[in-house]
């Protein structure tokens, strides 16, 4: 087990078109054991390769149901993750992001979405997904193509802000 730096704005990698996996070796599977590692450790819902500066396609996800907090989390590793289906129908979200510390945004994601990919053996995987996962599948994503939330957040506001918003609306 190895827990790996997670870089932050401005580091160049993140901003970076990661390139595809090509090679399912032994670098592969210690890359995606140590990302889950550092994900978990973070923690976080969900680690793209380039946040441990690696420019390669793959993210990890962990993440339980939306409605149900006694489903136990299900583990998700990918490399070359590409969304073949966004739904029309979106969702407005609070975001962070574990190389942005400090700031949260609103995002506006599809609620649904399918992502072909493969397994971290290099087997094809398809993904039917909906809600929050959704949500973390797209933002991950995002970051292979070295996109940020902040790029796309509505708004963006450090937490104490939502503190007092939720202070406010109460
Ligand atoms: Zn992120």
């Amino acid at each position: 087990m190895a827990i790996r730096n997670i870089i932050t704005v401005p580091h160049p990698t993140l901003r970076r078109k990661a390139r595809p996996v090509t090679h399912f070796d032994n670098e592969l599977q210690t890359l995606i054991d140590d990302m889950v590692d550092t994900m978990r450790v973070a923690p976080g819902v969900g680690l793209a390769a380039p946040q441990v500066d690696v420019s390669l396609r793959v993210i990890v996800v962990e993440y339980g149901d939306d409605e149900d907090e006694n489903v136990p989390p299900r583990l998700y590793m990918m490399v070359n993750p590409e969304i073949t289906r966004f739904s029309r129908e979106t969702e407005i979200g609070t975001e962070g992001c574990l190389s942005i510390p400090g700031l949260l945004g609103d995002v506006e994601r599809s609620t649904s979405i399918t992502v072909k990919g493969q397994n971290r053996h290099g087997q094809p995987v398809k993904l039917k997904l909906r809600g929050w996962v959704a949500r973390i599948f797209q933002h991950e994503i995002d970051h292979l193509n070295g996109v940020l939330f902040t790029d796309k957040a509505l708004e963006v506001f450090k937490p104490t802000e939502i503190a007092e918003q939720s202070t406010a609306a109460d």
